[in-house]
Order: structure tokens, then C-alpha cells, then sequence
């Protein structure tokens, strides 16, 4: 099939990279009015998007990157939808060197934010917008209603926004799309929203791995556990399609889909990048690092097969009052996963301090009660905290988490021990209560080590009842102390 010449038509935006998400959002633009030119590397693929969807979208197929730029209305602006990376790169460098000054790049790919601060800063010299522009909901989202989450000017939203805010999902009649903050700030915050995904996926399979252990629930009997709790407080897509997924009956073996798939997590990178940036912003978010980690570990498949030997250590598991157990559970995993929102909003916090961002936390939390992966109805209660206060300095501490979360504290701390009694892992469950606990403990060990650190590198410590840093000279006679 050859493709029909644009001719003098010109397009109000334009999306090259018509890979899923790329048609996708480009179908969800015309439907809603736009006049939407398209672009891939490989003209076949435009050519299959055509075939497929030109006769019902207002698609301007083109085949270079020149007739691309040369049908976009000024200033142009372009959605690039490619992997993240050098192809990212080379798209963008071949987009600007036909641009003008005022035009608008934006890539909506899951980029690394300091790529986006790198591209935006060489791009603004060029007088060209750069938006990095965090996109969520997957292939049906991209058609249908995606969160979109733009970083970038404000003078680039101007322009951006109606389009975007069209095009997004809606939740209350409000659409799912807020400008984030300068550069880096809407790929910051899609980063940090795919390590919530992570560790929300994770509570919810410790979960089941629970249900399973203790009370040898069968998978369709876990899925109408789930069911319920997904009609009350826990409500959340992850948790919905969790049903779906535990009720999928194998259609080769006539068993449940999930005993026969392999034990193995597989992950794109974003868990990994949000658990490395918070280590270098020095924020705990333990429960999306062992989320990460617990894929990792779930794929060390020699070192598994190596451990097949370890003894458990423990009794086997039958409890008898079920719903006691399964209110448990649930209780805990309400907890653990508001233990990973709250974290994922002081990574987010911290961030904006050192990058200079000015993010309003309550609107990002509304813009994520729709349209993304970890769309959930407590998104609408941690948006009213952060309106509440937005210099709340921990989610956690907002009245109605804190007595929520205490309500929860006996049936966490029972799963967890329960758990580690009878040699079931709980990483994030686990990891979380020892999150909460060492942030609400008044004095903790750090004391210690401080000394040890004074002792053996003269690293210094503070008193808590003198100003300034001091050394104590432990080589000396009577170990002195110094005002460092
Ligand atoms: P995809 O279906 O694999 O398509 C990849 C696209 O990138 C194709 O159009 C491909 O063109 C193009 N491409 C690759 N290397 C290129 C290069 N060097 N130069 C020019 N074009 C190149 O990918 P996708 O799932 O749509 O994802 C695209 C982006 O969206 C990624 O950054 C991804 O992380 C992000 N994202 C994906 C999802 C999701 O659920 N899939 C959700 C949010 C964000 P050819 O046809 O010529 O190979």
C-alpha cells in the first residue's frame, strides 16, 4: 500500500514511533478532533496503522522525518513515542534540527529525568520547548485515557494542555493530566509512580502468597477475597485485575493460569531507577527497593535451585479462624501499600527541593486516581492530606493516615511475625512495619553508630544538648572530646 501525500494539510500536532503506545495515543488525538500527523522510522508500520485505523482517525500519514515536520501548524509541536535511550536521543536530534525557535518536543517515552534535564537544557539554547512527559495506563490507557503527567515550561502547557487534558482519562469530570514542573520533574514523577506500581503489585502477591500458605485457599477462592476487599477501601485497578488474572483457568491443563506460570518476575528498569535515585537523594523507599529486590530475587532462578535444600526452619501453616487470618491480611496489606505511597512521596518531595521543582502533591495525587496502573480510591484521601497541608512533611502523619494506619498495627504486626514463625516471605509487608516503626521511634540506634563512625574515621557526631560537631580523640588518654 502507498501511503497519500499530505498535500498542504496541516496537522495541530504530530506523533512519530507507532508502536503501541505511540498508535495509540495518536488514535486517542484524532478521536478527540485533532488532526494528527504521523511518523515511524519504518514506513510499513505506518502504513499497518493506516490500514487499520485511517478510515475512522484524521491521520496525516507521512514517510520522512522532513514531510513529518513540514505538515505540524506552528509552532509544531511533536510527540515522540519511542524506547527510551539513544533511540529517544536520535529521534529528538533529527526533530530539531528541522524545528524553529518556539516549537515543542515532547517525548513521552518512560525516560530517565536526568535525560530530560540533559535534552531540555540543550534544547531551550536551541529556543526549542523540550517537555518530558510521563505517560500511564499502558496500550488501552494510551487509546482510551491515559494519566499523563508533562513536565516542562509553562508557556509549553499553554500549548499542550488543552490537547492533553482532552485526551486524558477523566475521574469527577476532572481529566488526569496537570503540568508536573520544569524539566525533568513529569518523567520524575511517571519514575516514582512505576516504583509505587511495583511495590502495590508486590502486597498484593505476599497477599495471595499468604491466603495460599496459611489457609491453602485455591486461586479462585483468593480472587473472591480479593473481589470483596476491591469493593471497599482497597479498591484499585491492580487489585481488579488481580481477580482476573488468580480466576484465568488454564486452557491446556485445566488449572489455574497462575500455577502454571514460571515464578519469575521480569522488570523494565523503572523499580530499579526509583530505588537507585533514592538512594542518592538519601529517602528510604524501602518497600518499592524490596519490591525490586523480590523480582530479583524471584530471577535468580540457580541461586534458588541451589537453596531447594534449606530447611524451613518451621511448622507447617494452618490456621483455623480463617476470617480473622484473611481481615489480617488485609489489614496489612492497606498499611504496607500506604507505607509505599507515602515514601514515593518523599522521594517526589526531596526531589523537588534539590531540583528546584515547584510540585503541588495533591494534584498529582488526582491525576493519578484515574487513567494510570496504580489508579486506587485512596489516591482521592492522600489528595484532601496533601490539600490539607501541602508542607506535610510525611503522608503517614496526616490525621487520617495516622489513625487509620494504627487501627491496622496489631494485624500487620501478627501477619508479619506470623509470617517469619512459619518461613513465608514477606518483604515488603515486613519491610514496611520496620519502615514505620523505625520512623516513629523517638531515639534509634543511630546513636551508635555515630560513635562507631567517630571511632574509626573521625566522621564527628552531634550532641543533643550542645550546638556545633564534635570528635572524640578515642587513641588518647581519657578519650577527650574536641569541638570539631
Ligand atoms: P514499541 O511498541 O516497542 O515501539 C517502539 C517504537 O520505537 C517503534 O515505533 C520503533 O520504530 C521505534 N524505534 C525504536 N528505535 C528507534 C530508533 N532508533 N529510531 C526511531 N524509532 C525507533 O514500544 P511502546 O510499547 O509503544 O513504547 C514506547 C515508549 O513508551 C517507551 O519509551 C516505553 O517505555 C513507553 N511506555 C510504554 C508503555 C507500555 O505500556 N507499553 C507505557 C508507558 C510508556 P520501528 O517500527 O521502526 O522499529
Amino acid at each position: 500500500m502507498s501511503l497519500p501525500a499530505p498535500g498542504n494539510a496541516s496537522a495541530d500536532i504530530g506523533v512519530t514511533g507507532m508502536g503501541v503506545m505511540g498508535s495509540n495515543l495518536a488514535r486517542n488525538l484524532a478521536r478527540n478532533g485533532h488532526r494528527v500527523a504521523i511518523h515511524n522510522r519504518s514506513v510499513e508500520r505506518t502504513e499497518q496503522v493506516m490500514a487499520a485505523h485511517g478510515a475512522q482517525a484524521r491521520f496525516l500519514p507521512t514517510t520522512s522525518m522532513e514531510e513529518f515536520v513540514a505538515c505540524l501548524e506552528r509552532p509544531r509541536v511533536a510527540l515522540v513515542m519511542v524506547q527510551a535511550g539513544q533511540a529517544t536521543d536520535d529521534v529528538i536530534d533529527d526533530l530539531a534540527s528541522r524545528m524553529e525557535p518556539g516549537d515543542i518536543i515532547v517525548d513521552c517515552g518512560n525516560s530517565l529525568f536526568t535525560d530530560t534535564r540533559r535534552r531540555e537544557a540543550r534544547l531551550r539554547e536551541q529556543g526549542l520547548h523540550f517537555v518530558g512527559c510521563g505517560v500511564s495506563g499502558g496500550e488501552e490507557g494510551a487509546l482510551w485515557g491515559p494519566s499523563i503527567m508533562p513536565g516542562g515550561s509553562q508557556e509549553s502547557y499553554d500549548r499542550l494542555g488543552p490537547m492533553f487534558e482532552k485526551i486524558a482519562a477523566k475521574v469527577d469530570g476532572e481529566p488526569c493530566c496537570t503540568r508536573i514542573g520544569a524539566d525533568g520533574a513529569g518523567h520524575f514523577v511517571k519514575m516514582v509512580h512505576n516504583g509505587i506500581e511495583y511495590a502495590d503489585m508486590q502486597v498484593i502477591g505476599e497477599a495471595y502468597h499468604l491466603l495460599r500458605s496459611a489457609l491453602g485457599l485455591e486461586p479462585a477462592a483468593i480472587a473472591d477475597v480479593f473481589a470483596q476487599w476491591n469493593s471497599g477501601e482497597l479498591d484499585s485497578y491492580l487489585l481488579e485485575i488481580t481477580v482476573e488474572v488468580l480466576r484465568q483457568v488454564d486452557p491446556r491443563t485445566g488449572r489455574p493460569l497462575v500455577d502454571v506460570i514460571l515464578d519469575a518476575a521480569g522488570q523494565k528498569g523503572t523499580g530499579v531507577w526509583t530505588t537507585q535515585v533514592a538512594l542518592d537523594l538519601g529517602v528510604p523507599v524501602t518497600g518499592i527497593a524490596e519490591a525490586t529486590f523480590a523480582r530479583a530475587l524471584s530471577s535468580s532462578l540457580p541461586q534458588r535451585v541451589a537453596a531447594q535444600t534449606f530447611a524451613a526452619g518451621s511448622r507447617s501453616w494452618r490456621v483455623t479462624d480463617a476470617d480473622t487470618f484473611i481481615e489480617d491480611v488485609r489489614q496489612a496489606l492497606y498499611a504496607s501499600k500506604l507505607i509505599a505511597y507515602s515514601q514515593g512521596l518523599g522521594e517526589i518531595r526531596a526531589a523537588a527541593l534539590e531540583y528546584g521543582w515547584e510540585i503541588d502533591l495533591a494534584a498529582l495525587a488526582r491525576i493519578w486516581r484515574g487513567g494510570c496502573i496504580i489508579r486506587a480510591r485512596f489516591l482521592g484521601e492522600i489528595a484532601r492530606a496533601c490539600d490539607t497541608d501541602p508542607d506535610l512533611p510525611l503522608l503517614l502523619a496526616d490525621d487520617f493516615f495516622a489513625t487509620r494506619v494504627a487501627a491496622a498495627l496489631p494485624s500487620w504486626r501478627r501477619v508479619v511475625s506470623d509470617a517469619a514463625l512459619h518461613g513465608v516471605p514477606t518483604p515488603v509487608f515486613s519491610s514496611s512495619l520496620a519502615y514505620y516503626d523505625g520512623i516513629r521511634t523517638s531515639r534509634l540506634p543511630a546513636c551508635l553508630i555515630q560513635g562507631q563512625r567517630d571511632f574509626f574515621g573521625a566522621h564527628t557526631y552531634r550532641r543533643i544538648d550542645d550546638e556545633g560537631t564534635f570528635h572524640t580523640r578515642w587513641a588518647e588518654p581519657g578519650r577527650p572530646e574536641v569541638k570539631a
